[in-house]
């Protein structure tokens, strides 16, 4: 179903004080927010000490940063989907981050994508196109090869974050109706139910004009989202948006689940 989220992407920061003190720090201060999901993906040493902070069934649920495709074997210093479910219902997948330091491909970004279904998770894809330029080629190209072999029926459980690579930790977030623009393209391969999130130098002052836009579900933050005060502001600006976006998050079934 579509819903507004907002994910933490702490990529790898905080120590084990810290991680427990910003988790903390959120959670005590997001917990009358309607309306919003929020995922927090810490790295994955912290994973489980952060879910038991936040405890379960509440706005706040957590997420890991990658996952590898098998769910067992000798794979020394890689953690599996099936491990993950153990604490987490969300995985990133296909961050930009993976694929230019860790030389992740699209195929690769497939298989984890099926892995994680697999496993009962709900992958975060990432797609975004590396250099500046007003066409949707390189996002949609990266989402259809991303989800091959997947059963439309499978779409909306997952969730689509939208990261223009040169927009990711560098302070020049994207034009929110050229993000609007690019979403519109990625919807049309995804099922209508399948929450569609835009990343890119998010932060307190800028998240509302993504919020006003009705393709954008929500956001995926990473150097915000180490600041508490700032992060809760974003989820706040999510949460006021729910009234003007009810409209869109009442979708009927269609029958798209034939594939
Ligand atoms: C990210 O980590 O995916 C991200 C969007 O980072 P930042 O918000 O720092 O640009």
């Amino acid at each position: 179903m579509r819903r507004p989220i907002v994910v933490a992407n702490w990529k790898m920061h905080t120590h084990s004080a810290d991680a427990g003190i910003l988790a903390t720090s959120v959670r005590n201060n997001v917990a009358d927010f309607e309306g919003v999901s929020i995922i927090i993906c810490p790295p994955m040493i912290w994973l489980t000490e952060v879910a038991s902070i936040i405890g379960k069934g509440g706005r706040l649920e957590v997420g890991a940063q990658n996952a590898f495709f098998e769910a067992e074997g000798a794979y020394t210093g890689e953690v599996s989907p099936t491990m993950i479910k153990d604490v987490a219902n969300y995985v990133i997948v296909g961050h930009s981050e993976r694929r230019e330091y860790f030389g992740e491909t699209d195929l690769d970004v497939n298989e984890k994508t099926i892995a994680a279904l697999k496993a009962g998770l709900t992958p975060i894809i990432c797609v975004g196109e590396r250099k500046k330029k007003n066409n949707p080629d390189e996002p949609v190209s990266e989402l259809i090869e991303a989800l091959a072999h997947i059963p439309k029926k499978n779409y909306k459980d997952i969730i689509v974050a939208y990261e223009p690579v040169w927009a990711i930790g560098t302070g020049e977030n994207a034009d929110p109706i050229y993000v609007s623009k690019i979403i519109t393209k990625l919807r049309e391969i995804v099922h209508s139910n399948t929450s569609i999130l835009y990343g890119g130098s998010v932060n307190s002052g800028n998240a509302e004009s993504y919020a006003k836009m009705p393709q954008v579900d929500g956001l995926l933050v990473g150097g915000a989202s180490l600041r508490a005060a700032d992060f809760v502001k974003i989820c706040r600006t999510w949460s006021l948006s729910k009234n003007f976006k009810n409209d869109l998050f009442v979708i009927k079934e269609e029958d798209e689940d034939s594939n």
